[in-house]
């Protein structure tokens, strides 16, 4: 039996510990649930060897898993306690998808590529996190049954900020995190919601894939 060192960090706490921590989220709820997900299972077998650099990745379809730093930002403006319902529209890998499972009591997960979808059902099944709601569609148009949410985050880049589905859908007191502006570069905002008022904090400039919808761009003619 080979000796255990207890020195040695798992390529997982140093991803957080390098790409988290020491860029300022310190959220122990937020580490805590980055601990809890395998992040490594969120990928294909031939690019596991990317699960925990800092940079997002291909998963398929066009699109990409988050960057790790870029998952727990948003995860911690999003400031999620263990009683709220969150709205999440681009599930893509379902990893943040698991993330915020370990944070909230339910979690509600639009995606407009049923592949994706499928694949993540199946990730998050497998890891025995029962407190999702999947769904196929457009997520822009949110999941109006469910409605209300506590919590909304995007994560894909919508041409302008989706007043709509936020004055509809998002509760009062809510908050929502979502990158918007043109296809080269956004800026992540926080969004709060008083009666009839959403107060937007801009974050960070960030790149996202695009948020296709009504509430989006229009859909690549070639889709
Ligand atoms: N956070 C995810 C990555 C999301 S990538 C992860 O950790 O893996 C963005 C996803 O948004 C893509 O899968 C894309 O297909 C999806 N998407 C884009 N527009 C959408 C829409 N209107 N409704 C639902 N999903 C959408």
């Amino acid at each position: 039996m080979p000796e255990l060192n207890v020195k040695e960090t798992s390529s997982l706490e140093r991803m957080i510990q390098q790409q988290v921590v020491e860029r300022g989220i310190r959220d122990p709820r937020v580490l805590t649930a980055l601990r809890s997900v395998p992040r490594e299972q969120f990928f294909r077998k031939e690019m596991r060897r990317e699960a925990f650099a800092d940079r997002s990745a291909p998963i398929g379809h066009g699109q990409t898993i988050s960057q790790p730093y870029i998952v727990a930002l948003m995860t911690s403006r999003l400031d999620i306690g263990p009683e709220h319902r969150v709205l999440e529209i681009g599930t893509g890998s379902g990893y943040h998808t698991a993330v915020l499972a370990k944070l909230a009591h339910e979690v509600y997960s639009v995606e407009r590529v049923k592949p994706l979808l499928d694949e993540a059902f199946e990730r998050l099944y497998g890891l025995g996190i029962h407190n999702v709601h999947f769904r196929f569609g457009d997520g822009t148009l949110g999941w109006p049954d469910q409605a209300p949410f506590d919590r909304i985050l995007i994560a894909a880049g919508a041409p302008k900020i989706p007043e709509e589905l936020l004055r509809e859908q998002l509760k009062d007191g809510g908050i929502a995190v979502l990158p918007y502006g043109p296809e080269d570069e956004q800026m992540m905002v926080e969004i709060r919601k008083q009666g009839d008022e959403l107060t937007t904090t801009e974050v960070c400039p960030c790149r996202f894939v695009k948020l296709i919808g009504k509430e989006g761009w229009e859909p690549e003619t070639t889709e």
